[in-house]
């Protein structure tokens, strides 16, 4: 699942051109050649802490597409943890190869010894086609991971909080909307009902809002609409339906030139990551017809913040919920930054990001 970004996106294919446009602070390129490792780690910025960040697995068709998704995945992360409040910076690791035939002890292990090696700078976790025995094998060779099963003394599946930090955030920007954030009776439409959207549908579902699914894995759609009595709709119908709030839960670049014009919302929160194919473009057409939008790294953020508390140390899950509740006033603060600045919601939340990275940088350089 390599998502599609924004438009600050990587043009030039030198790698220092790269990597200054987009503000990065290091890149390291790990290669091992008895284990076949081959991955990237990128270091966006630790102004607020250590970089914080997954690692993900993937068969990547060029060298270049897996330096664009670890250069825009890190960017990300710094943004993702400066808006929630944490103390940490961003950054990502990604491993080039098929998942299902490479991994092996050694290969992870291998892995372990270069996060290793950059002294706690970076800290990694899960992400797609790594799991929490993965995380065990990389932990053998470095503290610096986070993400381990809960009976490694880790947090377990950060789905929940995601999905909790999600719903505060459509909460906020229904009451944006509507003057109340009552999801009672309103029309939700859940695209992808995995990890977080099941828990997400289940949350609304107990509101008594009027949900709808979709999901391109059958059996994983029938599961939820057995459990929670969501209606099912086609892949491509979730589009046009009628429906008060559209929650992404599957892919990025969904709000795009191809669907803005057909979705019949007045807002847009989920948590999919990266859910504009062009940030400034699309947040703009969104401005322009009407439709609120919860900005993605801010609304999903509840899985970082459940790493960050495993990080931390004595992690409590109670702990993990009680700061993704921030979720939904930062939510109310960037929409109210939005109208009244006239701009993008994902503009503004960019820019509340980068000024906490800016005003603790200053605090930084007293002694
Ligand atoms: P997941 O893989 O468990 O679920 C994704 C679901 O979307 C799957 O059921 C899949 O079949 C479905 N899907 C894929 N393509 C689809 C399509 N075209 N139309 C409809 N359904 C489709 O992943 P997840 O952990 O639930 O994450 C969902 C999204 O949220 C991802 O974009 C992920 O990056 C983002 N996210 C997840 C977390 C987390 O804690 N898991 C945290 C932050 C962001």
């Amino acid at each position: 699942m390599v998502e599609i970004y924004p438009t600050q996106a990587v043009q030039n294919h030198s790698i220092f051109g790269d990597i200054s446009s987009l503000g990065h602070e290091q890149v390291v390129f790990c290669q091992d050649e008895p284990t076949g490792l081959k991955a990237i780690i990128a270091i966006h910025n630790t102004v607020l802490g250590p970089a914080l960040g997954g690692t993900r697995m993937w068969q990547y068709t060029s060298d270049q597409e897996a330096i664009t998704d670890v250069l825009r995945l890190s960017r990300g992360m710094t943004f993702k943890a400066a808006i929630s409040g944490l103390n940490i910076g961003g950054g990502k690791a990604v491993i080039i190869g098929d998942a299902r035939k490479m991994k092996s002890e050694a290969f992870l292990r291998r892995f372990g010894r270069f996060i290793e090696s950059l002294g706690g700078r970076y800290i990694t976790a899960e992400d797609v086609n790594m799991n929490t025995r993965d995380m065990e094998y990389i932990s053998m060779e470095t503290d610096h991971v986070t993400g381990l099963h809960e009976s490694k003394g880790g947090g377990g599946d950060p789905s929940p909080v995601t999905a909790y930090g999600t719903y505060l955030g459509m909460k906020a920007a229904a009451k944006k909307v509507y003057g109340t954030d009552s999801l009672v009776g309103k029309k939700i439409a859940v695209q992808g009902v995995g990890q977080v959207g099941g828990h997400l549908v289940e949350r609304l579902v107990k509101e008594n809002a009027r949900v709808f699914i979709t999901d391109i894995s059958e059996e994983r759609l029938a599961q939820i609409h057995k459990t929670s009595g969501a209606i099912v709709v086609g892949q491509d119908e979730i589009y046009d339906i009628d429906m008060d709030i559209y929650a992404p839960c599957a892919l990025g670049a969904t709000i795009n030139d191809n669907t803005i014009g057909r979705l019949r919302c007045q807002v847009i929160a989920g948590a999919a990551n990266n859910q504009l194919l062009d940030e400034h473009k699309h947040g703009q057409m969104l401005i322009d017809k009407g439709i609120i939008y919860a900005p993605d790294f801010l609304i999903n953020a509840g899985g970082l913040i459940n790493v960050y508390a495993e990080y931390l140390g004595g992690y409590k899950r109670e702990v993990a919920y009680q700061q993704a509740e921030n979720i939904y006033h930062t939510c109310m603060d960037i929409l109210d930054k939005s109208a009244a600045e006239n701009i993008p919601s994902q503009q503004a939340a960019i820019k509340l990001a980068e000024k906490r990275i800016a005003d603790m940088g200053k605090v930084k350089m007293s002694y």
